[in-house]
């Protein structure tokens, strides 16, 4: 294959060594041409470097400007700062692209071919938060400021304008909450509105839907949909929404896209509760290593290893328990990179 392309690979934590090795695995069996650098971050940078986001993880990234991340845990209320959106600062990725295909077919809905484009920068996940005190008690009020600007809107909507017109999708619905958050998401929606009727108008049809009734449509009829683009929070929601209909968490992988750096991961976290067990389903951070083979022109190998994932789910019916199967992930694995030898 083509020249090395070097890459920074950080396993994460919890299930995340488990799927990392699972996908490596398969990209060496497509003879992928990654030079890894293996670098960490999250609860695993605690541990070993005293940071979630250590000097030499960020300066890897700075180099290879691409990265696979397995999942980083972040604690809830308190602690440190998130380190996913950590690197989404740093290296602007301003774009978050979440695919959710229907692979496995028979579940509760069937056909599936979505995408939630999220905004990843702005919004509520500035993390500009406090409490203030009042009578001794020290979180009597919290309070949150969420930001989007008119920039970073559109920068966000074009990328998935031009994503929608790049792969042939005929709908971009805004999803929003302008009727509440008049000025924080209606910025959003305005700008999209305008955006589309200066350049884009008549390219593809855009609709526009308030989140709580969006939420309610995905789940009566997802059919409808084709290309959603949102704020952050909503986007965050979202996905994890839009992988329960083609068979949860375990089959939706994200990409981070910015000016600086790529950036390609599962949708889902760290499952502890089924860290170490063996019985994880790497089929997610599979679809976003085929993510980044697009991302890097290698369309042959992102196809192969579409190909290898179906047949393997499908036709060897090997499964991990998320799809009612009994396989573990290294049976999967191993049944997957049988699959992608056979498909030479
Ligand atoms: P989670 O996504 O880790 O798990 C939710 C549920 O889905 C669990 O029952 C889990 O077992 C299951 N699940 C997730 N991935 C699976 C897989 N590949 N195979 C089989 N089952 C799978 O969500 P959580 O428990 O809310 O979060 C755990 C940690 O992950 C938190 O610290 C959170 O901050 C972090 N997190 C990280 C990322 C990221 O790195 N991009 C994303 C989301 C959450």
């Amino acid at each position: 294959m083509a020249h090395k392309i070097p890459a920074t690979l950080i396993p994460g934590d919890g299930i995340g060594p488990e799927i990392v090795s699972a996908t490596t695995a398969a990209l060496d069996a497509l003879g992928a041409p990654f030079e890894w650098d293996l670098q960490i971050a999250g609860l695993e940078g605690i541990e070993t470097a005293g940071d979630p986001l250590p000097a030499d993880t960020l300066a890897s990234i700075r180099r290879t400007r691409l990265a696979l991340k397995g999942p980083l845990e972040t604690p809830i209320g308190g602690g440190y700062r998130s380190s996913n959106v950590r690197l989404r600062e740093e290296f602007q990725l301003y774009a978050n692209l979440r695919p959710a295909l229907t692979i496995v077919p028979g579940g509760r809905f069937d056909g599936i071919d979505l995408v939630v484009v999220r905004e990843n920068l702005e919004g509520l996940y500035i993390g500009h938060e406090h409490y203030i005190p009042i009578d001794g008690d020290p979180h009597a009020v919290a309070m949150a400021t969420g930001i989007n600007t008119r920039q970073g809107s559109r920068r966000l909507l074009e990328f998935a304008f031009e994503h929608a017109l790049a792969t042939g999708r005929k709908k971009v619905t805004i999803v929003h909450k302008a009727n509440i958050m008049k000025a924080l998401t209606g910025i959003f929606l305005e700008t999209g509105i305008d955006l589309y009727e200066r350049k884009y108008k008549g390219r593809f049809v855009l609709d526009t839907v308030i989140i709580d009734a969006c939420a309610m449509k995905l789940v009566l009829n997802p059919w409808q949909f084709d290309v959603l683009v949102t704020t952050n929070l909503f986007g965050d929601i979202l996905s994890d929404l839009v992988a329960g209909l083609v068979g949860g968490l375990g089959m939706t992988p994200g990409a981070n896209i910015g000016t600086d750096a790529a950036i390609f991961e599962a949708v889902h976290g760290s499952a502890p509760d089924i860290a170490g067990k063996g019985i994880a389903n790497p089929t997610a951070l599979l679809l976003a290593a085929a993510m980044m083979l697009d991302h890097c022109r290698l369309q042959a190998a992102a196809g192969r290893l579409r190909r290898a994932i179906s047949a393997t789910l499908n036709l060897d019916q090997v499964r991990t328990g998320d799809l009612g199967g009994k396989s573990t992930t290294a049976e999967f694995t191993r049944a997957l990179v049988r699959r992608i030898e056979s498909d030479a």
